[in-house]
């Protein structure tokens, strides 16, 4: 029994890591299917976007959430992204910036309001086409202990060398990769290849790539990168985000400057909003954290 706990427990742990990183779980899930918090409805439909990005707008409707229901941590937050249009979410560290995501994702339920995607409510279809539709590029990876190139194809299970190889490319770490002993065979990890933040980064982005979901996440590292690197990992990520519905969650307000809507919240609530330039003529809190990262830059 014990032999058989301690993997168990084990795989508990990594699933909350994972969990609470963002990471996509549609593997996990099926492995874990006991640790199942959230399940479909009876009769859950598939979610349908026929048309991909142009039918994925979100809403957030007056949600209001807690990890632990005598603990709110989001406020009836309502906000809408478009379809193919980005909002940025900006904000003191614990403001709640990631917690939106992982409702997007579904990871939670909402207690109050709800989360709709292209016109439906994501406790009404399936998590797994939920998951499908989005994708994320998180503040950490979590790579697995596998080749290079199984942890790219996992963006797209099945996915080829070739498809491999030109998302790699598109994500700037075709280079990288080639120059390895083994280039895309070589093990990642502990005994393999290391890979720096950025560069987990951009295996994060090309897995993106290779998925191609109408709706991206990306969460942005906190640990700086370098500034020639990160303004690399910018330009990628603005390239994958074309015509996406994308959710910013941004550390550094240069990322957010395009967007078209920017909230800007405080202990779970918005409490500014809207484009870079009217958010500068208010001359409020968003207008105070620019001129401090001016200064800090
Ligand atoms: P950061 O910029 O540091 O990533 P954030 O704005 O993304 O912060 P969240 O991660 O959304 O903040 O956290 C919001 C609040 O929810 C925090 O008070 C945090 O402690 C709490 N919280 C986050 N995850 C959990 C969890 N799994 N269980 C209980 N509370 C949590």
């Amino acid at each position: 029994m014990i032999q058989l706990y301690i993997p168990l427990n084990f795989l508990g742990v990594i699933y909350r890591e994972i969990k609470q990183s963002l990471t996509d779980l549609e593997k996990m899930f099926t492995l874990m299917e006991r640790e199942r918090e959230i399940a479909d409805v009876p009769g859950a439909q598939a979610l349908s976007l026929p048309h991909g990005a142009k039918d994925a707008s979100v809403q957030f409707e007056d949600v209001t959430f807690g990890y632990d229901p005598a603990r709110t941590i989001l406020h009836h937050i309502s906000f809408e992204i478009p379809a193919g249009k980005t909002v940025a979410v900006v904000g003191p560290s614990g403001s709640g910036k990631s917690t939106l995501a992982r409702l997007l994702f579904r990871f939670y339920d909402v207690q109050h309001g709800r989360i709709v995607i292209g016109g439906q409510d994501i406790k009404q279809v399936t998590q797994s086409s939920v998951r499908q539709a989005l994708g994320i590029v998180p503040q950490d990876t979590v790579l697995f202990n596998d080749t290079v190139e199984y942890n790219i194809a996992y963006g797209r299970p099945g996915a080829g060398r070739a498809e491999v190889e030109a998302a790699a490319r598109a994500a700037h770490i075709h280079g990288f990769i080639s120059a390895a002993p083994k280039g895309y065979d070589t093990m990642v990890g502990e005994r393999g290849l290391k890979l720096s933040g950025g560069e987990k980064q951009r295996v994060a982005i090309a897995r993106t790539l290779l998925k191609n979901p109408p709706i991206m996440i990306f969460d942005e590292a906190t640990s700086a990168l370098d500034s020639a690197n990160e303004r690399a990992i910018q330009a990628e990520l603005q390239n994958v985000a074309h015509n996406k519905t994308t959710l910013v969650i941004a550390h550094r307000l240069s990322t957010v400057v395009d967007a078209h809507e920017i909230l800007v919240m405080d202990a779970g609530r918005i409490i500014e909003r809207g484009n870079h330039a009217q958010l500068m003529a208010t001359n409020g809190r968003y207008a105070a954290m620019w001129a401090m990262q001016q200064s800090t830059e």
